[in-house]
């Protein structure tokens, strides 16, 4: 049985394993077990804790908290958890463990700043949107101490390293957060995703720690600097939060021996390119081209030929340029420190600032039409002016004359006329001949765009090397680490592209890893201890992951074999995979372009405009060779690298097709390969769950808003470890119940359990008298 089943049958508690004993629905045993308060389900959904004045027959008396009597069906009440119980650490120690008693204990925490709660092993945090004071140093020597045992990321951090230690064995610290379906919102969000839900702040703290702990060699500075220069590169203003990670992310820690940091390294994993040619109404694009316009000191602005953010229209088009609190200029200078700190050389970053200032003035190329065939070329620059005002020229003049080309041009140390060229051609290879092909307006337009996401995502990743290099100092690798996934979670919106698509299917993945930890290993251990106790089925996600995965028919080797085809297209792609897999139960063909794939955390229905481009993500042959040919030694470096991944032996498809010849890997493919590895590593580890929690839409402290957040605990099987992991406490819940002893009367711990005075004499009577 599914939690989701629940969900859509309106039934208002959880599944549990069969004779449960946290909710009765015969009033006599209501009556029997003295339970004076119970949950009722307003008809928003929400729930509210009632007195239960009388029970007689099928009906209840129930006392709301605003002095309203009602009267409700028996049946549908719900078990409310005796007052001691309020905000326990563990929901596992809750008696009656049932949705809203779920929900009413992380807010009864959340109203008083304790945002982490244990949920058995996983951890889980509700962002305060606001500053509250659980960390700095008092706070970690506290946790060091184990003086402080309440959850908190640093808790776990300090669980990690202990086992990294005691058990010789590696572990990662999974952050995500929890799938939210759009659908299936209540009433209270139009927007949805959780996006936002805390997670890069919690690989933060979580990296503070690990810093505090195993640091001394002063490697951990470094460390922690890469976040303000991968946040500045890789973030960006979105509608649901304000520094979204664009990028997932996996930072390996290694440590010494002694369990001091001795380096790391990190992997990251799709960047969305979009987003630097275009993004939506009141989003903004990555934030260092902001911070640069803002921050950039005079004599750095006239080497790049900087304006302001508001004269560029990769920036200009979502009308968006600046974020509540955050003061972009500052945020250059803390970049630039931080980059000093990773030992990117101040020639480098120079560089680096050029290829930014260059990806800003191609968006500011415009097009003219120069042919009764609709074929353009660049509007070239008012080439008088340039020469009287010398070779550079005033950025005002720059913009009235349409300077671009010749700025682009200088920035990344290319020839003008080959630039031009590169803008309005394409060198076509047929056979042995080379067909020259004029470009029409949109081709051009992309061919520019194109460009302008290669340079900034090579850039990206030139960047994640350097920095590779520079925490690579322990070369002599122990083997030991600690690994931080901050990840994206599972997206699901009115429309879903072929980013969604990457996305979610990472999330199978990973849903599995944990599915498999927590259950299967649970299910194992249940049946080592000789328990007897009825197989739990989990839903395994498997059937979905081979829907994605199975050769040659699955979705990632149809999509890779229609994007070699050149005639290929968004409908073709839709119709193959109809098609061909239709009779998969993950799987649904609608009409068009749609279809729909049946994820673990409900289904998303994808739209295939676009895939095969995304999924090709070709750069023309000619921008590799512009790029190579320039004299400047970041272009040419990105070049090369774009060259040696098609020299690589292809393990995917070959790419021939419209005149693009370079032979690459496709994104699925290569984003599929490096989730495998991904899952290889996390494999070798011990992993410590955090799962976060957005409370609102709105961004704001104090707002907990049910609906949401209870979505947010079905999807992503929180709940489900808490109602069926406990087996033993069931049983010790029951044995109790036969011998009426009340749920306030006692707590069951791990390993032990407790009761209030008096009540072991109780049980001693018992015994006595049988
Ligand atoms: P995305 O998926 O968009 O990257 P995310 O889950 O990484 O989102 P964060 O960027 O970590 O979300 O958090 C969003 C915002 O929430 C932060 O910028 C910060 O304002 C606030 N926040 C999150 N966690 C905390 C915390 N522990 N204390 C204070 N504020 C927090
Ligand atoms: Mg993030």
């Amino acid at each position: 049985q599914s939690l989701t089943d629940d969900v859509d049958s309106g039934a208002a508690t959880m599944p549990l394993p069969q004779s449960d004993e946290r909710r009765w629905s015969d009033t006599s045993a209501y009556a029997r077990k003295k339970i004076l308060q119970s949950w009722i389900q307003l008809p928003n959904g929400n729930w509210e804790l009632g007195k239960i004045l009388s029970t007689s027959g099928e009906e209840s008396v129930i006392s709301l908290p605003e002095g309203k009597v009602i009267k409700v069906i028996s049946e549908t009440l719900v078990p409310a958890n005796p007052d001691i119980l309020d905000g326990v650490d563990d929901l596992m120690q809750l008696s009656y463990l049932n949705e809203p008693s779920v929900l009413y204990n992380l807010n009864y925490r959340y109203n008083q700043d304790m945002i982490y709660t244990k949920a058995g092993p996983v951890l889980v945090a509700v962002n305060p949107f606001k500053e509250v004071p659980l960390y700095g140093n008092r706070y970690i020597e506290a946790y060091r101490k184990k003086s402080n045992e309440s959850p908190h990321v640093y808790a776990i951090a300090d669980t990690a390293i202990r086992e990294m230690i005691r058990d010789e064995v590696n572990q990662s610290i999974i952050i995500r957060c929890i799938c939210i379906h759009e659908s299936m919102t209540y009433s209270i969000s139009s927007s949805s995703g959780e996006s936002g839900a805390g997670k890069t702040e919690t690989a933060k703290i979580a990296m503070q720690y690990l810093a505090a702990l195993g640091g001394g060699s002063g490697i951990e500075y470094e460390i922690l600097k890469t976040n303000p220069i991968l946040e500045a590169f890789g973030n960006a203003k979105t509608l649901r939060n304000d520094n979204s990670s664009r990028f997932g992310k996996l930072i390996e820690i290694h440590f010494s021996e002694s369990g001091k940091i001795s380096g790391a390294q990190i992997q990251t994993f799709l960047l969305e390119k979009s987003r630097v040619v275009q993004c939506a109404e009141g989003e903004r694009s990555y934030h260092i081209f902001y911070q640069l316009c803002a921050g950039a000191s005079p004599a750095l602005r006239e080497k790049l030929n900087l304006t302001s953010a508001h004269e560029y229209k990769y920036l200009g088009q979502s009308n968006c340029y600046s974020i509540n609190g955050v003061d972009d200029a500052e945020r250059f200078h803390t970049v630039k420190e931080a980059l000093d700190i990773v030992h990117v050389s101040k020639e480098d970053q120079e560089s680096v600032f050029a290829m930014l200032a260059a990806v800003l003035w191609l968006g500011n190329v415009s097009f003219t039409v120069i042919d009764n065939e609709n074929h353009v070329e660049p509007v070239a620059d008012e080439s008088f002016l340039f020469h009287s005002l010398g070779s550079w020229c005033w950025k005002q003049e720059c913009l009235l004359h349409n300077m671009c080309l010749s700025t682009v041009a200088k920035l990344i140390g290319c020839n003008i006329n080959e630039l031009t060229l590169t803008l309005s051609k394409r060198n076509m290879r047929v056979r042995n001949d080379t067909i020259v092909q004029k470009l029409t307006l949109p081709q051009a337009i992309d061919a520019r765009d194109a460009l302008a996401k290669s340079i900034y995502s090579c850039l990206f990743d030139w960047l994640v090397e350097q920095i590779n290099k520079s925490l690579a100092v322990g070369k002599r690798r122990t083997g030991r680490s600690i690994s931080i996934l901050d990840i994206y979670g599972f997206e699901s919106f009115d429309k879903n592209s072929f980013e969604q698509f990457c996305i979610n299917y990472a999330n199978e993945r990973l849903q599995q890893h944990f599915n498999r930890h927590l259950f299967k290993l649970e299910q194992e251990e249940y049946i080592q201890d000789g328990i007897d106790w009825t197989r739990v089925d989990f839903e395994d996600n498997q059937n979905c992951l081979s829907l994605f995965e199975k050769k040659p028919l699955g979705l990632l080797s149809l999509l890779d074999e229609e994007s070699t085809f050149p005639n290929g297209t968004d409908l073709t792609l839709a119709n193959k995979l109809k098609q061909h897999l239709q009779s998969n139960s993950c799987f649904r063909g609608d009409k068009g372009k749609l279809f729909t794939v049946v994820h673990y955390a409900g289904e998303v229905t994808y739209e295939t405009t676009g895939f095969l481009e995304k999924n090709r993500d070709l750069l023309h042959s000619d921008s590799i060779q512009l790029l190579s040919s320039c004299s400047c030694l970041l272009p040419q470096a990105f070049a090369s690298s774009m060259l040696i991944q098609s020299e690589k032996p292809v393990v995917g498809p070959l790419y021939k097709a419209g005149g693009a010849d370079s032979q690459r890997l496709s994104v699925a493919t290569k984003f599929k390969s490096q989730l495998f590895q991904l899952m290889q590593r996390l494999g070798n580890t011990t992993p410590h769950f955090i799962r976060c929690i957005k409370p609102n839409n709105i961004q704001s402290p104090g707002v907990y808003e049910q609906g949401l957040v209870l979505q947010q605990l079905r999807c992503c099987g929180v709940l489900e470890v808490l109602c069926k992991g406990p087996y033993k406490r069931f049983f010790i819940i029951a044995i109790l119940h036969q011998f009426n002893i009340l749920p306030e009367m006692y707590q069951v711990g791990y390993t032990k359990l407790f009761f209030r005075t008096g009540q072991i004499g109780v049980l001693e009577d018992t015994r006595n008298r049988t």
